[in-house]
């Protein structure tokens, strides 16, 4: 008889989103006269701007060309996307990362769920608390991550960096010690950020001790501060320790098209070992490559056109982030995040538990928004709301919450 992998058995319930949709639909069968505002999952609502789209036109047309289509695309990406990224992303900023340290994927959330196979599975991980479920989920799939207390929220084999209004959600460096330091910059779900001394920290922590940090940078077109930086390879340092993840979904709206990479230095190593060799041969064996019209639409987000369209469309959603900030701190809550994220992070109020207060607020108010014990135990007792609903129906649902 066979047998499945025991890891998968030992995971919480059902993914977070899961049951949030659950509950909204329950409602919504039982109230259909109302109208609910989702402000829950981190989905983008504006459509493709025009140079993306224009992009997109002429690679279609040339796929139904003989002498210009396209087959399978090379398993890295294409030479012209991987240069761009490199120019573009980080050389610009006075990084030394070139092409060939570039690996295109179909999205970040891939790369991040993958990236702890070419690791051994004694390594031990250290995540931020809260944090983007899929660093500890996909470790936990591997069987790295022990066993899960249920009542408590915790992994035995995890190290958990609580971040939270007492700290700053600045993690502190463990007392115990990582082989993985995942680092979600700027946070999901906190919106908040590290500033360039902060994550020197971590930089000079990890080559002290031998561990990498995993960079996930999915939100660094929504940084606003001077002193953030947009890329951990903007750190001295960085290229012996870190592997940074980007995504296309939220600086272009490309949630739906899928586009990302990762960054691997080869100056990464264990012993004599590149780091950027084994995900080479990982992704050589195990992606196809991404779609050429999709990476063909992504050298417009480079173009001066696309840039000067998307920074309109950050600017946007960021536009929402100041509206729920500015109007849940007058009505009296306690917020964060919001400046260099499209996330607001908020304490729930009069001691409710985070799912006692998505409750509460779907059922007063007809807004959804996320319970923060879904994104780790530190999470517990605040809540996040998203920026990326409409403008109207962000203040429509700010105007509700203050009424609430
Ligand atoms: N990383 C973080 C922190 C995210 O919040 C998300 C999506 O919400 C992703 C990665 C996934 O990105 P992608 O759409 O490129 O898979």
């Amino acid at each position: 008889m066979f047998e499945v992998n025991e890891n998968y058995l030992k995971l919480p319930g059902s993914y977070l989103f899961s049951t949030i949709g659950k509950k909204v639909s329950g409602y919504s069968r039982k109230n259909p006269d109302r109208k609910i505002i989702r402000l829950g999952i981190g989905d983008v609502t504006r459509p493709l701007v025009p140079a993306i789209i224009e992009a997109m036109h002429e690679a279609v047309d040339e796929m139904g060309k003989a002498k210009t289509f396209h087959g399978y695309a090379p398993d890295l990406g294409y030479g012209f996307l991987r240069e761009e990224i490199a120019k573009k992303d980080y050389q610009a900023r006075g990084c030394d990362i070139s092409a060939d340290e570039i690996f295109v994927s179909d999205g970040a959330k891939s790369d991040c769920g993958n990236i702890q196979e070419i690791f051994s599975g004694g390594c031990r991980i250290a995540v931020c608390d809260p944090v983007y479920p899929v660093y500890v989920d996909s470790n936990a799939m591997a069987g790295r991550c022990g066993d899960y207390d249920e009542a408590r929220g915790l992994w035995s084999n995890v190290i958990y960096m609580p971040c939270t209004a007492e700290n700053g959600f600045v993690p502190e460096i463990p007392d115990e010690r990582p082989d993985l330091i995942y680092l979600c910059v700027p946070n999901n779900p906190t919106g908040t950020a590290l500033t360039r001394q902060q994550l020197k920290v971590w930089v000079d922590y990890a080559n002290d001790i031998g561990a990498v940090i995993l960079y996930d940078a999915a939100y660094e077109a929504y940084i606003a501060d001077e002193d953030v930086p947009h890329s951990i390879f903007e750190i001295e340092g960085a290229r012996t320790c870190a592997i940074e993840f980007r995504s296309f979904s939220k600086n272009a709206g490309f949630t739906g098209v899928r586009l990302g990479f990762t960054v691997i230095p080869k100056d990464l190593k264990s012993g004599d070992v590149e780091v950027h060799g084994l995900w080479a041969r990982r992704h050589g064996t195990k992606f196809n490559g991404a779609p050429y019209i999709v990476q063909r639409a992504a050298m417009a987000v480079y173009s001066d056109e696309g840039r000067a369209q998307l920074r309109e469309q950050v600017a946007y959603y960021m536009n929402n982030a100041r509206v729920i900030y500015e109007g849940l701190k007058a009505a009296g809550y306690q917020v964060y995040g919001g400046v260099n994220a499209p996330y607001i992070w908020m304490k729930v109020p009069g001691g409710m538990s985070s799912w006692e207060f998505f409750d509460w607020l779907l059922e007063t108010a007809n807004v959804v928004g996320t319970p923060g014990s879904g994104f780790g135990p530190s999470g517990e007792g605040y809540f996040r709301l998203t920026a990326f609903g409409t403008y109207e129906s962000t203040v429509e649902a700010v105007g509700r919450l203050k009424k609430g």
